[in-house]
């Protein structure tokens, strides 16, 4: 390996026959699955990534699994002994969290247009739903007044200020998420005359984030919002969701998140702030894929290699079917490179400059543009790392009719 390579590479160990996974080998594991392509997930990564931001989160921050970033529920089994509650989206996912030991007071069910379904299963369940919209919360209460079962609710809050650097943004100005700040004195004023048991605010911004600044800053404008709502509330604040947004670094200029940072601003606000302020408060953190995304692998394996007018090609039985964001999400402005690596020759030199593509019809499945890399041959296999969140549910598997990935936890 290079200096040049890329640190979520350099992580993982390698021997001889290549990289190793849980100490086994890749075309090992590969044989034990039985095909490629395959998503593989490392429980220890996981594990140590959680460990970590124990390490330096305040002790008193609820940490949240958001199911959506990876559902395989292998995963999200494993996930329910090593974080304090669940962070749901769908029907599916709700079914996947209540089939873990996790209990369903720590489950909590996010995201516009919930159904009528939805809203009934998750009361029966008696999860928390986080109310996105004035006309869901009459839903809820019609519901909660045939089944006379009294809901568990939050007001997801669309803040009036947004973060600045994620990639992808929730918050501030007009948005289908959560309830306008300024609206939440009059619904909160409307909840008391209903029957629900409403415990507190949801405030999630945004995704992928890498500034710690920006993130600690957003996480102070979010407190400040909340506890001006608190004073407005006919009830003491119990749940305090400030969201996550927490980014991993893909391409090759992205710094990793500095966490210490974050978790030092975090004391600060909860012993200044939240503590004296809202003391019966469980305070929440929901993160998706900073907690499984390093911890996952796509696998797929050159089926073809060919030369183009001067350009190697290296043809693989993977693409952007399986792993949409490594090829660009059907054309992002600025299309850049995932870490990428040839699993069956970690430590080889590099010998030459490939353009890593699937087996799909059309220019946009490509995998790894111009990336230098050892000589790769028909049989070996390509691992495009970075790929534990948002990799194979977020992924056009059915486009071209080729089979699904297999998954495993290793
Ligand atoms: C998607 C989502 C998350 C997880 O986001 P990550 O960027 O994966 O951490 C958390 N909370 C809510 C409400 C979400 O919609």
């Amino acid at each position: 390996m290079s200096e040049h390579t890329h640190p979520a590479i350099a992580s993982f160990e390698t021997d001889n026959a290549g990289l190793l996974l849980g100490g086994v080998p890749l075309e090992r594991l590969a044989a034990r699955i039985g095909s490629t392509p395959f998503y593989a997930y490392d429980r220890s990564r996981i594990a140590d990534r959680i460990s970590y931001l124990r390490r330096h989160l305040p002790k008193q921050i609820h940490l949240s699994y958001a199911i959506k970033a990876n559902p395989m529920p292998a995963v999200v089994q494993y996930m329910s002994g090593i974080v304090d509650g669940f962070d749901v989206a769908s029907a599916l996912e709700m079914k996947t969290a209540l089939d873990t030991p996790m209990e369903a007071e720590k489950v909590s069910f996010a995201g516009p247009g919930k159904t009528t379904a939805e809203l009934a299963q998750a009361i029966a369940a008696g999860i928390v739903i986080e109310i996105e919209s004035e006309g869901e919360m009459r839903r809820i209460d019609d519901l909660a007044n045939e089944t006379g079962i009294r809901p568990r609710v939050a007001i997801r809050v669309n803040p009036d200020f947004s973060v600045k650097a994620s990639a992808m943004r929730m918050g501030g100005g007009s948005a289908q998420f959560g309830i306008d700040a300024e609206r939440i004195p009059a619904v909160l004023a409307e909840v008391k005359q209903l029957d629900m048991d409403l415990l507190g605010f949801h405030i999630f911004s945004g995704s992928q984030n890498l500034r710690a600044d920006l993130l600690a800053e957003c996480q102070e404008q979010t407190v400040a919002l909340a506890l001006q709502l608190a004073d407005v509330s006919p009830i003491p604040i119990r749940h305090l969701n400030l969201g996550g947004g927490f980014g991993i670094p893909y391409f090759p200029n992205d710094e990793p998140l500095d966490l210490p940072f974050i978790g030092d601003k975090l004391h600060t606000l909860l012993a200044e702030q939240i503590e004296p302020r809202l003391p019966d408060a469980r305070v929440i953190i929901e993160l998706g894929r900073y907690i499984v995304g390093e911890a996952g692998i796509y696998v797929c394996r050159v089926v073809d290699r060919k030369e183009s007018r001067g350009q190697v090609y290296l043809v693989t039985d993977g693409g952007l079917h399986h792993q949409l964001a490594a090829s660009g999400n059907f054309g992002q402005v600025i299309r850049r490179n995932y870490p990428v690596a040839v699993g069956t020759k970690m430590n080889w030199d590099v010998e030459e400059t490939v353009s890593i593509v699937g087996c799909l019809c059309t220019p946009l499945d490509l995998l790894a543009d111009k990336v230098p890399l050892p000589t790769a041959n028909v049989g070996d296999l390509i691992v495009i790392f970075q790929s534990g969140a948002y990799g194979y549910t977020a992924s056009p598997t059915a486009f071209l009719s080729h089979p699904s990935p297999l998954e495993v936890l290793v």
